[in-house]
């Protein structure tokens, strides 16, 4: 690892595709290596896919957000670009909790390089179908207006349908009131969280977080040939058993790896010996 001002990517102009306000985040996630980022705002990203249902998203969220990255870099003439996406999925371990997942990708024209940050927690995502105004009252008591807004559909939502919202980027009571009461003589409506970063701020923290692996995965070198995103893409399990000593299905070691050049180098785990519970004689 070199200091960030020998880093090949030290103080680049790299141009973000967004249009909802993401910049600040990333640049704040870059500060070490100093990069001046500026968006490009006129390209409508919702066409490549939307939460609020009325664009599917078609390619997987990876592929989107390398798109973006290198839309930037063919719209504005330059070198370095960015791209975000973010996705809810439910966790795998419960399959009941949304997890929100972000990715931010950097790609780098000359080299045709892409390098991708990724973090996931707890997603702020919520639906909720309401029957009449009483109900609506209720659940306006539970928002978080007007700093997270809302998306509102006419009729009863379910997973995966797609349907264009009656409105977006819903911000005040009185708005969605408006928007409710012709629709309540047809039924129910659907109100959903705005999932757009700059109307969802529980959704900031982890595009910043993405950011961040972005930047340790560019700070990251390999020690053969200086390639960026030197970083841990394989496991060693075999960590030996504290009792018997013989190897367990823990991990032994991380392995770091160089795509460029394809030197590995192993990160053995700060623990030397495995728990006996783990130890396939000790605890059959
Ligand atoms: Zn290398
Ligand atoms: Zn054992």
């Amino acid at each position: 690892m070199t200091t960030a001002a020998h880093h090949p990517y030290f103080q680049i102009q790299p141009v973000l595709l967004s249009l909802h306000d993401k910049t600040p985040l990333i640049a704040c996630a870059a500060a070490e290596l100093q990069w001046q980022i500026s968006a490009d705002e006129g390209f409508d990203t919702d066409s490549l896919g939307t939460f609020s249902r009325d664009i599917p998203r078609l390619a997987t969220q990876q592929q989107t957000a390398l798109h973006k990255a290198k839309l930037a870099c063919q719209r504005n003439q330059v070198r370095f670009g960015l791209g975000s996406e973010g996705s809810v999925q439910l966790d795998p371990q419960t399959g009941l909790l949304p997890i929100g997942v972000e990715m931010v990708v950097f790609y780098d024209a000359q080299l045709d390089l892409a390098v991708t940050g990724i973090a996931q927690g707890p997603s702020p995502l919520q639906r909720w179908v309401l029957r009449d105004e009483t109900a609506l009252q209720q659940r306006i008591a539970t928002l978080q207006l007007p700093a997270q807004q809302y998306v509102l559909f006419a009729g009863e939502l379910t997973d995966g349908s797609h349907t264009a919202p009656v409105a977006k980027g819903i911000a005040s009571v009185q708005q969605l009131q408006d928007l409710c009461a012709p629709l309540w003589p047809n039924g129910a409506v659907t109100l959903e969280t705005d999932y757009r970063a700059h109307a969802c701020p529980a959704r900031r923290p982890l595009i910043e977080a993405a950011a961040r692996d972005l930047i340790s995965r560019l700070q990251s070198q390999c020690p053969q040939c200086q390639a960026v995103d030197f970083s841990i893409r394989q496991k060693k399990s075999g960590l030996p058993c504290a009792a018997c000593h013989a190897p367990t299905p823990q991990v032994k070691a991380w392995v770091r790896q160089c795509q460029a050049c394809g030197f590995a180098q192993d990160e053995p785990v700060a623990t030397s010996m495995a728990d006996p519970q783990y130890c396939p004689f000790c605890n059959p």
